[in-house]
């Protein structure tokens, strides 16, 4: 089977891209992958997209991106893209690593994720009191006392979340300031219930192991100007140190940049082969954003359209 469009991935971007595509009649398919609705689902509350003038939680806006892309006709499907080769034209994918299909026209969209400290503790105790998404753990932390790990504004976004929940929290930041935007900043500064921790990073993750179950306990952390060690007590805690781009699939098809974003050509979705684009923040280490992401979808989708006219 080969369609005109197919775009990879569901989140702001692939959705606009849906939308617009439909729109140009180039009968887009999407293939909203693993996390379908991207990183906003993850996100309870969102506050600066536009045309949401009260705060509103990222599942619902991302319900409504993919409401009207499916209302304009675009065909969503949940299967992942597994393979991929630009190589030769039109160009080849495997779905859920089974079959296979080939699209004159390739937006990609796959997002980015979080990114993990790389401890070997972190690694024992996810998923048992280490998490990502405190929108998705956070309900576990009840009336406990949990950390954030990260100065940017999903750190603050997910203290000020957890603080609702959990008696504590410690916000713990390697450096003396925070990157996270200023609104954000000074709601966590009146929170009673966050305490900072600042110049400090995470040395382990300790916990107590029986059998399969684990449970953590608490954080041994180091204060980087005086280099003293000490221990908190804790039941939870959330890594919030940024993303990294979904690239792996397209290594060796399209130029990276040094930290594996899909390279562009300026301000257009362009990548090195002519005919695939990419959208959102698979290709954007500056912005990141919500919005930022629709746009470069928009974007893509024009130039798909364009691509196909140039065709006939
Ligand atoms: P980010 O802005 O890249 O911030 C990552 C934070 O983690 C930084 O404070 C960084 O410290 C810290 N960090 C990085 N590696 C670390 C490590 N190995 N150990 C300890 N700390 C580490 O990432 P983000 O907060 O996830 O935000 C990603 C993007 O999404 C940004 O563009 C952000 O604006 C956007 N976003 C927007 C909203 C919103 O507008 N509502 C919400 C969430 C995210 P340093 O500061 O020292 O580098």
């Amino acid at each position: 089977m080969t369609y005109k469009c197919v775009i990879i991935g569901g989140g702001p971007a692939g959705y606009t891209a849906g939308i617009y595509a439909s729109r140009a009649g180039i009968n887009p398919v999407i293939y909203e992958g693993m996390q379908p609705g991207g990183q906003l689902t993850i996100t309870s509350e969102v506050e600066n997209f536009p045309g949401y003038p009260n705060e509103e939680s990222g599942p619902v806006i991302m319900d409504n991106f993919k409401k009207q892309a499916l209302r304009l006709g675009t065909d969503i499907r949940s299967g992942e893209i597994t393979e991929v080769n630009f190589s030769k034209y039109p160009f080849r994918m495997v779905v859920d690593y089974e079959h296979e299909i080939f699209s004159e026209t390739v937006i990609i969209a796959t997002g980015a994720k979080a990114r993990w400290l790389g401890l070997d503790s972190e690694e024992q105790y996810r998923g048992f009191g280490v998490s990502t998404c405190a929108t998705c753990d956070g309900a576990f932390f009840k009336g406990k006392t949990v950390a954030v790990i990260g100065g940017g504004d999903t750190a603050l976004e997910e203290a000020y979340y957890l603080s609702k929940i959990a008696a504590k929290v410690y916000l713990i930041h390697r450096r003396d300031n925070f990157r996270a935007t200023k609104v954000l900043q000074d709601r966590i500064f009146k929170t009673s219930n966050i305490e900072l921790v600042m110049d400090t990073i995470t040395i382990e993750i300790i916990g107590v192991k029986n059998g399969f179950s684990r449970k953590v306990t608490g954080l041994r952390i180091q204060n980087t100007k005086t280099e003293l060690l000490t221990e908190i007590a804790l039941d939870g805690i959330f890594v919030a140190i940024g993303v990294t781009p979904v690239t792996d699939l397209f290594v060796g098809q399209l130029e990276l940049d040094e930290q594996k974003y899909i390279k562009t050509k300026g301000e257009r979705p362009l990548t090195s082969i002519s005919g695939v684009f990419a959208a959102g923040d698979v290709q954007d280490p500056f912005y990141r954003q919500a919005c930022t992401a629709a746009a470069s979808g928009c974007k893509a989708a024009i130039e798909a359209e364009r691509f196909l006219a140039a065709l006939s």
